[in-house]
């Protein structure tokens, strides 16, 4: 199956000039998501990782569904105020201003293997600071996987050390 064919781009989606990957498409057709998440897992054949871990919100629609198939744990990295037990906080630059992510103290283990998933790799700048909170609990990361990846954007570069893997990229 084809699973770029299931995602709809639409053009100046937020701000003018951006060309938004909308995976709503591809999540409405049970089949190709089901596909997508488990190319995504079997690209990961020989990556060694005993839970995964994702941002609101869209990667939770990757990483739930992946931790599922897999029978890994899944951990929830949320905006601040939204997890209930003790929390670690980190706070990393956008482009404009700054925002922080939280996660659950105990839900990271020194010298858990964890793989990091989102459903788009833009600029890299939200999975390098979970990749931080991560190691701030004593967690390495063991990789990270992206369903989409906008390769004009080098996320790599910034992501540089760690394992990326995805499924579809756009130039
Ligand atoms: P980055 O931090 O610049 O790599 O941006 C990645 C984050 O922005 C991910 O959490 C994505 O969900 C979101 N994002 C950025 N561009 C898009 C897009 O075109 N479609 C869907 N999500 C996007």
């Amino acid at each position: 199956m084809d699973i770029k064919s299931k995602i709809r781009v639409i053009e100046d989606f937020p701000k003018p000039g951006i060309s938004f990957k909308d995976i709503t498409t591809l999540l409405l057709d049970g089949n190709a998501y089901k596909e997508a998440i488990q190319t995504c897992i079997d690209q990961l054949e020989g990556v060694d990782y005993n839970v995964i871990v994702g941002p609101e919100a869209r990667g939770f629609l990757m990483g739930a569904p992946m931790s599922v198939m897999t029978g890994k744990g899944f951990v929830p990295i949320r905006k601040p105020g939204k997890l209930p037990g003790e929390t670690l906080q980190h706070e990393y630059e956008l482009e404009y201003g700054k925002d922080v992510l939280e996660v659950h103290k105990d839900a990271i283990k020194p010298g858990d293997r964890v793989l990091v998933v989102d459903d788009l790799l833009a600029t890299g700048g939200t999975a390098k600071a979970v990749c931080e909170l991560i190691e701030k609990l004593g967690g390495e990361v063991a990789g990270l996987a992206f369903l989409i990846e906008l390769n004009f954007l080098n996320g790599r570069e910034v992501l540089e050390g760690y394992n990326v893997y995805t499924v579809v990229g756009y130039d």
